[in-house]
């Protein structure tokens, strides 16, 4: 459990129960550490949301059903299972019209103030959670389930990539996600900027057309003499100023920027006559909708191959080295999983 800013200690509590007739008790198997948990262990916040120690975080989860509610119909004991972390009230505005990502009385796992996540060895969860593995999906597929739902969502949200020549800027597990979907979708040139040289030497094994590190070289100029005429899209995949910056200078007129990451600030700002006179267009992205099936499928069918995301593995009981070694971007870390 987080106990204050870059603190953690292992806590026994009791198991948690059913409540619920619809509720599954799963053992957790693996857990992905996502950049939303280090926004919580050194900040204590995302914007408004605010940790009250000691809390939980944790939602990249996969495990085992242990025991199933009596109405539960879609997974029984013994499954593996992939954990969507949105337990949505299915009733607001917001559920009926399928937005259930913006549910108005949403719980998320490991969200201060709507749920514990699942950094622990049990948890509880609603069946519409549970997602069971099918083939030779692995608990590190189910994990990797939840930042994969992200890219598919966001290039979904993008209205169609065939053909079009993408920029990815920030190549964390988020923009890695939206690279390895894009390229299930005959994209054409995929460039890459990150200011972390092994998440950009990942991103050539993976395909990219062109890297560029920002604290180097300048990007915009690097990417504007391979494409003079300008990117039809980008990805802000990262959260930083800068980069929203350079992904609007290297847009073509009526290019979309689409914006996932999440900035530890509070207002992005944009270039009045870069954006008006350009006509950009600009969608930010809020996690995903209905996505997790379609980027279990991806790896099931091996389209979506994530070997190069997974970098590194701590055991449960080293969890709080984990989260050090992620908040400080060392070791060339994509994303480390916690083994329960
Ligand atoms: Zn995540
Ligand atoms: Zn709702």
């Amino acid at each position: 459990m987080l106990t204050g800013i870059r603190q953690m200690e292992m806590k026994e509590i009791p198991e948690p129960v059913l409540a619920k007739c619809n509720d599954v008790k799963i053992k957790m198997s693996v857990m992905g550490i996502c950049g939303s948990d280090i926004h919580y262990y050194t900040q204590g916040q995302i914007g408004s949301q605010k940790v009250q120690y000691p809390f939980t975080v944790g939602h990249e989860g996969a495990g085992v059903v242990v025991e199933a509610g009596r109405s539960v119909k879609r997974v029984r004991p013994g499954d593996q299972i992939a954990i969507e972390p949105a337990m949505p009230c299915w009733v607001c505005d917001q559920c009926l019209a399928g937005r259930h990502h913006t549910c108005r009385k949403l719980r998320f796992l490991g969200c201060p103030g709507q749920a514990e996540g699942c950094l622990m060895e049990y948890i509880v969860m609603p069946e519409e959670s549970c997602f069971p593995l099918k083939g030779k999906l692995t608990p590190d597929n189910g994990s990797i389930s939840e930042p994969l739902a992200i890219g598919v969502y966001a290039v979904k949200k993008s209205g169609g990539i065939k053909g079009l020549n993408i920029g990815i800027f920030g190549y964390g597990p988020i923009g890695m996600s939206v690279m390895l979907v894009a390229k299930t979708q005959s994209v054409g040139k995929i460039y890459v900027t990150d200011i972390i040289d092994e998440r950009l030497a990942i991103s050539r094994k993976e395909g990219a057309f062109c890297m560029g590190n920002p604290i180097r070289e300048n990007i915009v100029e690097k990417i504007m003499q391979k494409e003079p005429l300008g990117l039809d899209l980008a990805f802000e995949c990262c959260g930083k100023q800068e980069a929203f910056d350079q992904a609007i200078d290297l847009l073509k007129p009526g290019g979309k920027l689409i914006v996932v990451g999440i900035p530890e600030f509070e207002r992005w700002s944009m270039n009045v006559e870069n954006t008006r006179r350009r006509e950009i267009s600009l969608q930010f992205i809020r996690r995903q909708v209905d996505c997790v099936e379609e980027a279990l499928e991806m790896m099931n069918n091996r389209s979506i191959i994530i070997d190069n995301m997974v970098t590194h593995r701590f055991p449960f009981s080293r969890t709080k080295e984990a989260f050090d070694l992620v908040a400080g971007y060392q070791d060339g870390v994509m994303k480390a999983m916690i083994d329960f």
